[in-house]
Protein backbone atom coordinates (compact mmCIF):
# COMPACT_ATOMS: atom_id res chain seq x y z
CA UNK A 1 0.00 0.00 0.00
CA UNK A 2 1.76 3.41 -0.96
CA UNK A 3 2.19 5.96 2.02
CA UNK A 4 -0.71 8.20 2.47
CA UNK A 5 0.39 10.80 4.16
CA UNK A 6 3.67 12.30 5.69
CA UNK A 7 3.85 12.21 9.52
CA UNK A 8 5.48 15.61 11.08
CA UNK A 9 6.36 16.42 14.57
CA UNK A 10 4.44 19.25 15.75
CA UNK A 11 4.44 20.23 19.68
CA UNK A 12 1.80 18.58 21.67
CA UNK A 13 0.46 22.45 23.31
CA UNK A 14 0.23 25.40 22.03
CA UNK A 15 -1.25 28.83 23.51
CA UNK A 16 -0.60 32.40 23.15
CA UNK A 17 -2.15 34.28 25.61
CA UNK A 18 -1.70 36.14 29.17
CA UNK A 19 -1.01 34.59 32.40
CA UNK A 20 0.36 31.57 30.84
CA UNK A 21 3.73 31.90 32.92
CA UNK A 22 1.37 32.33 35.77
CA UNK A 23 -0.41 29.01 35.20
CA UNK A 24 2.52 26.37 33.98
CA UNK A 25 1.65 24.01 36.36
CA UNK A 26 -1.69 23.35 34.62
CA UNK A 27 -0.04 22.44 31.65
CA UNK A 28 2.99 20.22 33.25
CA UNK A 29 0.14 18.25 35.16
CA UNK A 30 -0.90 16.89 31.13
CA UNK A 31 0.46 13.69 31.33
CA UNK A 32 1.67 13.76 28.11
CA UNK A 33 4.11 16.31 29.43
CA UNK A 34 5.39 14.77 32.60
CA UNK A 35 4.44 12.41 34.71
CA UNK A 36 6.69 12.19 37.56
CA UNK A 37 6.96 15.30 38.43
CA UNK A 38 10.55 15.98 38.27
CA UNK A 39 10.51 19.13 36.34
CA UNK A 40 13.16 21.76 35.43
CA UNK A 41 12.69 25.37 34.58
CA UNK A 42 15.29 27.49 33.40
CA UNK A 43 15.46 31.28 33.54
CA UNK A 44 17.53 34.12 32.47
CA UNK A 45 19.51 36.21 34.56
CA UNK A 46 17.19 39.54 34.15
CA UNK A 47 13.35 38.30 35.09
CA UNK A 48 14.20 35.06 36.67
CA UNK A 49 13.49 36.39 40.73
CA UNK A 50 10.42 37.78 38.54
CA UNK A 51 9.32 34.46 36.69
CA UNK A 52 10.45 32.25 39.93
CA UNK A 53 7.80 33.79 42.28
CA UNK A 54 4.83 33.61 39.00
CA UNK A 55 5.72 29.82 38.76
CA UNK A 56 6.02 28.99 42.65
CA UNK A 57 2.55 28.36 43.87
CA UNK A 58 1.47 25.89 41.18
CA UNK A 59 5.33 24.57 40.30
CA UNK A 60 6.37 24.36 44.14
CA UNK A 61 8.98 21.41 43.45
CA UNK A 62 10.49 22.35 39.81
CA UNK A 63 13.72 22.91 40.26
CA UNK A 64 14.30 26.76 39.34
CA UNK A 65 17.97 27.16 37.02
CA UNK A 66 19.56 30.39 36.34
CA UNK A 67 20.75 30.88 32.47
CA UNK A 68 23.88 33.12 32.58
CA UNK A 69 24.26 33.84 28.94
CA UNK A 70 23.27 32.45 25.48
CA UNK A 71 26.90 30.44 25.37
CA UNK A 72 27.84 26.96 24.15
CA UNK A 73 29.22 26.82 27.99
CA UNK A 74 26.32 28.11 29.28
CA UNK A 75 24.32 24.95 27.78
CA UNK A 76 26.66 22.45 27.79
CA UNK A 77 26.38 23.58 31.95
CA UNK A 78 22.63 22.93 32.61
CA UNK A 79 22.84 20.07 30.38
CA UNK A 80 24.77 18.41 32.85
CA UNK A 81 22.58 20.00 35.55
CA UNK A 82 19.97 18.29 34.13
CA UNK A 83 21.34 14.93 33.46
CA UNK A 84 22.72 14.71 37.04
CA UNK A 85 19.15 14.99 38.59
CA UNK A 86 17.50 13.25 36.00
CA UNK A 87 14.64 15.25 35.13
CA UNK A 88 11.70 14.16 33.42
CA UNK A 89 11.17 17.50 31.41
CA UNK A 90 13.08 21.30 31.36
CA UNK A 91 10.98 23.97 31.25
CA UNK A 92 12.66 27.32 29.35
CA UNK A 93 11.01 30.42 30.35
CA UNK A 94 12.48 33.69 28.69
CA UNK A 95 13.34 35.11 25.70
CA UNK A 96 15.74 34.09 23.00
CA UNK A 97 18.98 33.28 24.59
CA UNK A 98 17.11 31.90 27.24
CA UNK A 99 14.88 29.34 24.76
CA UNK A 100 17.81 28.26 22.47
CA UNK A 101 20.06 27.84 25.75
CA UNK A 102 17.83 25.78 27.08
CA UNK A 103 16.70 23.80 24.27
CA UNK A 104 20.45 22.72 23.60
CA UNK A 105 20.94 21.77 26.98
CA UNK A 106 17.69 19.60 26.68
CA UNK A 107 19.34 17.93 23.45
CA UNK A 108 22.30 17.13 25.63
CA UNK A 109 20.46 15.98 28.19
CA UNK A 110 18.16 13.88 26.33
CA UNK A 111 15.19 15.16 27.81
CA UNK A 112 11.78 17.18 26.08
CA UNK A 113 11.88 20.89 26.38
CA UNK A 114 9.19 23.16 26.51
CA UNK A 115 9.27 26.81 25.70
CA UNK A 116 7.52 29.34 27.20
CA UNK A 117 8.80 32.81 25.48
CA UNK A 118 8.38 36.26 26.58
CA UNK A 119 9.46 38.08 24.14
CA UNK A 120 8.71 37.69 20.26
CA UNK A 121 12.09 38.68 18.74
CA UNK A 122 12.57 36.35 16.38
CA UNK A 123 11.18 32.77 15.08
CA UNK A 124 13.51 30.60 17.18
CA UNK A 125 10.66 29.85 19.81
CA UNK A 126 9.71 26.87 18.00
CA UNK A 127 12.35 26.48 15.71
CA UNK A 128 14.77 23.12 15.25
CA UNK A 129 18.03 25.09 15.67
CA UNK A 130 19.68 27.03 18.58
CA UNK A 131 21.75 30.21 17.85
CA UNK A 132 24.15 29.74 20.60
CA UNK A 133 27.33 31.99 21.06
CA UNK A 134 30.75 30.51 20.02
CA UNK A 135 34.10 30.40 19.95
CA UNK A 136 33.64 34.38 19.38
CA UNK A 137 30.78 34.15 17.10
CA UNK A 138 27.31 32.70 16.62
CA UNK A 139 26.76 29.05 15.94
CA UNK A 140 23.47 27.38 14.77
CA UNK A 141 22.84 23.90 16.16
CA UNK A 142 20.13 21.51 14.91
CA UNK A 143 18.08 20.09 18.22
CA UNK A 144 14.77 18.87 18.78
CA UNK A 145 11.36 21.17 18.38
CA UNK A 146 9.98 22.24 21.59
CA UNK A 147 7.55 19.75 23.16
CA UNK A 148 5.07 22.91 23.86
CA UNK A 149 5.18 26.29 23.12
CA UNK A 150 3.45 28.77 24.80
CA UNK A 151 3.49 32.51 24.50
CA UNK A 152 2.90 34.35 27.78
CA UNK A 153 1.37 38.47 26.54
CA UNK A 154 1.75 39.59 29.59
CA UNK A 155 5.44 39.12 29.25
CA UNK A 156 5.72 40.51 25.98
CA UNK A 157 3.62 43.85 26.72
CA UNK A 158 6.60 44.62 28.72
CA UNK A 159 9.64 43.58 26.76
CA UNK A 160 11.43 46.14 24.55
CA UNK A 161 8.88 47.01 21.86
CA UNK A 162 11.77 47.52 19.43
CA UNK A 163 12.49 43.81 20.38
CA UNK A 164 9.10 42.96 19.79
CA UNK A 165 8.87 44.70 16.34
CA UNK A 166 12.08 42.91 15.35
CA UNK A 167 9.80 39.78 15.01
CA UNK A 168 8.29 41.48 11.94
CA UNK A 169 11.37 41.60 10.18
CA UNK A 170 12.18 37.86 10.55
CA UNK A 171 8.51 37.01 9.64
CA UNK A 172 8.93 38.99 6.72
CA UNK A 173 12.30 37.12 5.94
CA UNK A 174 10.34 33.85 4.71
CA UNK A 175 9.09 35.58 1.83
CA UNK A 176 12.63 36.05 0.31
CA UNK A 177 13.93 33.12 1.76
CA UNK A 178 11.08 31.00 -0.38
CA UNK A 179 11.65 33.12 -3.29
CA UNK A 180 15.62 32.38 -2.98
CA UNK A 181 14.74 28.69 -2.52
CA UNK A 182 12.28 28.42 -5.82
CA UNK A 183 15.24 30.17 -7.49
CA UNK A 184 17.72 27.48 -6.48
CA UNK A 185 15.15 24.97 -7.52
CA UNK A 186 15.10 26.21 -10.96
CA UNK A 187 18.22 27.22 -11.57
CA UNK A 188 20.02 24.24 -9.30
CA UNK A 189 17.35 21.57 -9.31
CA UNK A 190 17.88 21.79 -5.71
CA UNK A 191 14.15 19.68 -4.09
CA UNK A 192 11.78 22.47 -2.49
CA UNK A 193 9.06 21.44 -0.58
CA UNK A 194 5.73 23.16 -1.17
CA UNK A 195 4.18 22.70 2.05
CA UNK A 196 7.06 23.73 4.12
CA UNK A 197 6.83 26.95 1.52
CA UNK A 198 3.36 27.32 2.31
CA UNK A 199 3.56 27.63 5.68
CA UNK A 200 6.07 30.35 5.89
CA UNK A 201 4.88 32.20 3.27
CA UNK A 202 1.44 32.25 5.10
CA UNK A 203 2.94 33.38 8.04
CA UNK A 204 4.34 36.23 6.19
CA UNK A 205 1.13 37.10 4.61
CA UNK A 206 -0.65 37.40 7.80
CA UNK A 207 1.31 40.57 8.72
CA UNK A 208 1.30 42.44 5.47
CA UNK A 209 -1.07 45.00 5.43
CA UNK A 210 -2.12 44.99 9.01
CA UNK A 211 -3.00 48.33 10.50
CA UNK A 212 -2.28 47.42 14.30
CA UNK A 213 1.28 47.01 15.84
CA UNK A 214 2.77 46.00 18.96
CA UNK A 215 0.76 47.04 21.10
CA UNK A 216 -2.61 45.20 20.53
CA UNK A 217 -2.81 41.98 21.39
CA UNK A 218 -4.79 41.27 18.54
CA UNK A 219 -1.45 42.09 16.31
CA UNK A 220 0.85 39.90 19.03
CA UNK A 221 -1.39 36.87 18.46
CA UNK A 222 -0.85 36.99 14.95
CA UNK A 223 2.91 37.76 15.28
CA UNK A 224 3.13 34.94 18.00
CA UNK A 225 1.70 32.41 15.58
CA UNK A 226 3.73 33.66 12.56
CA UNK A 227 6.64 33.08 14.31
CA UNK A 228 5.84 29.67 15.51
CA UNK A 229 4.85 28.40 12.24
CA UNK A 230 7.73 29.69 10.76
CA UNK A 231 9.67 27.46 13.02
CA UNK A 232 6.97 24.73 12.10
CA UNK A 233 8.16 25.06 8.37
CA UNK A 234 11.95 24.60 9.18
CA UNK A 235 10.73 20.95 10.86
CA UNK A 236 9.05 20.45 8.09
CA UNK A 237 11.91 21.46 5.71
CA UNK A 238 14.57 19.83 7.63
CA UNK A 239 16.65 22.95 7.54
CA UNK A 240 15.97 26.57 7.80
CA UNK A 241 15.49 26.93 3.73
CA UNK A 242 12.09 28.22 4.03
CA UNK A 243 13.02 31.05 6.65
CA UNK A 244 16.66 32.06 6.04
CA UNK A 245 17.89 33.02 2.18
CA UNK A 246 19.88 36.12 0.95
CA UNK A 247 18.37 38.10 4.20
CA UNK A 248 19.91 36.36 6.52
CA UNK A 249 23.27 35.83 4.75
CA UNK A 250 23.49 39.68 4.81
CA UNK A 251 22.23 39.88 8.70
CA UNK A 252 25.35 37.14 9.31
CA UNK A 253 27.93 39.37 7.03
CA UNK A 254 26.75 42.46 9.11
CA UNK A 255 27.00 40.52 12.38
CA UNK A 256 30.42 39.36 11.42
CA UNK A 257 31.85 42.77 10.22
CA UNK A 258 30.34 45.15 12.63
CA UNK A 259 29.35 43.25 15.84
CA UNK A 260 26.07 44.90 17.55
CA UNK A 261 24.83 46.94 14.96
CA UNK A 262 21.39 45.07 15.28
CA UNK A 263 19.40 42.50 16.65
CA UNK A 264 17.92 39.38 14.03
CA UNK A 265 14.97 40.99 13.23
CA UNK A 266 15.73 44.13 12.23
CA UNK A 267 18.84 43.07 10.09
CA UNK A 268 16.40 39.98 8.41
CA UNK A 269 14.04 43.00 7.66
CA UNK A 270 16.38 45.28 5.78
CA UNK A 271 18.02 41.91 4.28
CA UNK A 272 14.56 40.98 3.33
CA UNK A 273 14.09 44.96 1.59
CA UNK A 274 17.71 44.91 0.12
CA UNK A 275 17.18 41.33 -1.74
CA UNK A 276 13.28 42.23 -3.18
CA UNK A 277 15.06 45.63 -4.16
CA UNK A 278 18.08 43.39 -6.18
CA UNK A 279 15.33 41.05 -7.57
CA UNK A 280 13.67 44.39 -8.83
CA UNK A 281 9.95 43.13 -8.03
CA UNK A 282 8.45 46.37 -7.62
CA UNK A 283 4.82 45.10 -5.95
CA UNK A 284 6.52 43.02 -2.99
CA UNK A 285 8.87 45.77 -2.24
CA UNK A 286 6.40 48.17 -1.67
CA UNK A 287 4.72 45.51 0.92
CA UNK A 288 7.78 45.04 2.23
CA UNK A 289 9.20 48.34 2.95
CA UNK A 290 5.75 49.35 4.04
CA UNK A 291 5.23 46.85 6.62
CA UNK A 292 9.15 47.56 8.19
CA UNK A 293 7.78 51.11 7.99
CA UNK A 294 4.55 50.41 9.71
CA UNK A 295 6.60 49.04 12.39
CA UNK A 296 8.93 51.82 12.59
CA UNK A 297 11.40 48.71 12.05
CA UNK A 298 14.76 49.89 10.02
CA UNK A 299 15.37 49.49 6.10
CA UNK A 300 18.13 51.79 5.24
CA UNK A 301 21.71 50.66 6.36
CA UNK A 302 21.37 54.39 7.50
CA UNK A 303 18.72 53.22 9.98
CA UNK A 304 21.02 51.02 11.42
CA UNK A 305 23.76 53.20 11.63
CA UNK A 306 25.62 51.54 9.06
CA UNK A 307 27.40 53.73 6.26
CA UNK A 308 26.76 52.66 1.98
CA UNK A 309 30.03 51.52 2.05
CA UNK A 310 29.57 49.25 5.36
CA UNK A 311 26.85 47.79 4.09
CA UNK A 312 27.93 47.12 0.38
CA UNK A 313 31.47 45.02 2.57
CA UNK A 314 28.19 43.01 4.13
CA UNK A 315 26.58 42.38 0.82
CA UNK A 316 29.64 41.50 -0.69
CA UNK A 317 30.69 39.26 2.45
CA UNK A 318 27.38 37.96 2.75
CA UNK A 319 27.29 34.95 0.26
CA UNK A 320 30.71 33.15 2.18
CA UNK A 321 28.85 33.33 5.42
CA UNK A 322 26.44 30.44 4.40
CA UNK A 323 28.53 28.45 1.82
CA UNK A 324 26.13 26.27 -0.16
CA UNK A 325 23.01 28.28 -0.33
CA UNK A 326 21.83 29.33 -3.63
CA UNK A 327 19.76 32.93 -3.11
CA UNK A 328 19.66 35.94 -5.35
CA UNK A 329 22.85 36.87 -4.05
CA UNK A 330 25.17 33.73 -5.34
CA UNK A 331 22.52 34.23 -8.90
CA UNK A 332 23.21 38.08 -9.63
CA UNK A 333 27.21 37.00 -8.86
CA UNK A 334 27.40 41.25 -8.55
CA UNK A 335 30.70 42.58 -8.24
CA UNK A 336 31.70 45.02 -5.74
CA UNK A 337 31.41 48.56 -7.48
CA UNK A 338 28.24 47.23 -9.12
CA UNK A 339 26.84 45.89 -5.06
CA UNK A 340 27.91 49.91 -4.06
CA UNK A 341 26.35 51.02 -7.12
CA UNK A 342 22.35 49.31 -6.38
CA UNK A 343 23.46 50.15 -2.34
CA UNK A 344 23.81 53.60 -3.42
CA UNK A 345 20.41 53.18 -5.38
CA UNK A 346 18.14 51.88 -2.86
CA UNK A 347 19.45 54.08 -0.12
CA UNK A 348 18.46 57.34 -2.79
CA UNK A 349 15.33 55.07 -3.03
CA UNK A 350 14.30 54.62 0.78
CA UNK A 351 16.87 57.24 2.28
CA UNK A 352 14.19 59.80 4.38
ZN1 LIG B 1 15.75 34.48 11.44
Amino acid sequence: MPLLARMLPAPIQMEVRRGAVAELGALLADSRVATSGRVAVAVGPGQGDHIESLIAPTLDEAQVFRVSDGSVEAAVSLGADLRKGAYEVVVGVGGGKTIDTTKYAASLAGIPMVAVATNLSHDGICSPTASLLYEGGKGTFGVPMPLAVLVDLDFVHKAPQSLVRSGVGDVLANLSACEDWQLSHVERGEPIDGLACSMARTAAEALLGRADSVESDAFLTVLAESLILSGMSMVVAGSSRPASGGDHEIMHAVDQLFPGTSNHGELAGVGTAFCYFLREDEARLKQVVGCLRQHQLPVTPGDIGLSSEQFTAAVSLAPATRPGRYTILEHLRLQDSEIRDRVEDYVRAFGR
